[in-house]
């Protein structure tokens, strides 16, 4: 009796951090205690030639996977010779990494003209990418939405998480009927409820985006407490859809192990 009590006590809720810079993160600590707790799948995207490296390097394909990319910050910035070179990086791990990410558009980052442009050309150039290797993609939109989700219209084929997802119900309508995957951060806003309770749960995507909105990777589970709250569902089935929903999206099974094809 004893022991079973103990097993029972031991089950944890098996939660999903979609979107995070765990190469950001202060040492393992956290990250471990994340994973104790229960988030047993983690994807860890790059934004540079560092993180990317960094990236591959701390992902076990077990609970951590990688998505490698170049962010609208650094796509500003970024030399022709080092975009090829994180092309190539991308390439040689195609059948290793489970995303191209953190790529897309940033119009409070790039004020200008020029700026925009580079952005949305390296975000094309990934995305071009993305489709040769049949790989999802991680997309940032800040203040751009509407330019991101242009550029990605003549692209049908592609599978598209919305990361930390800041638009209006208008506009998630409009992504979730392309098929992408609306990404919840463990951020509340009446705007975000609105999206969330017009948006089927099955479209949706749970992220801390640690250590740059959450703390950790734990911090899923307040991303995961809004949702069940909002669609009236228990926390414990709220997370095992939610957690289905990253596993589909981003092809791992781990049953048979992490094999993308
Ligand atoms: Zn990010």
């Amino acid at each position: 009796m004893v022991k079973e009590l103990g097993m029972l006590q031991k089950t944890k809720v098996e939660l999903a951090d979609a979107h995070s810079h765990l190469d950001l993160m202060d040492g393992m600590h956290l990250i471990n205690e994340a994973i104790e707790y229960g988030v047993s799948t983690i994807i860890t995207d790059g934004v540079d030639t560092k993180s990317n490296l960094k990236a591959l390097e701390i992902s076990d394909y077990e609970r951590i996977f990688p998505a490698l990319g170049v962010d609208p910050h650094n796509a500003i910035s970024i030399s022709e010779g080092e975009l090829e070179f994180n092309f190539r990086l991308i390439k040689e791990n195609a059948e290793r990494i489970v995303a191209i990410g953190e790529i897309g558009l940033d119009y409070m980052i790039a004020e200008d003209a020029r700026k925009r442009a580079k952005q949305k050309r390296v975000f094309n150039q990934f995305l071009d990418l993305a489709e040769q290797l049949d790989l999802p993609v991680s997309v940032h939109a800040r203040k751009a939405i509407d330019d991101v989700l242009s550029v990605l219209d003549g692209r049908r084929g592609l599978k598209v998480q919305l990361h930390y997802f800041d638009g209006d119900v208008k506009e998630a309508k409009i992504a979730t009927g392309r098929g992408y995957m609306i990404s919840i951060p463990p951020v509340e806003s009446g705007k975000r409820k609105r999206v969330i309770k017009e948006t089927d749960i099955g479209m949706l995507l749970t992220e801390a985006d640690s250590p740059v909105v959450g703390a950790s990777p734990k911090d899923v589970e307040r991303a995961v407490r809004m949702i069940g709250g909002i669609k009236g569902i228990d926390y414990e089935r709220a997370a095992q859809v939610l957690t289905a929903n990253a596993k589909k999206f981003f092809n791992i099974n781990k049953e048979k192990g992490f094999m993308r094809y």
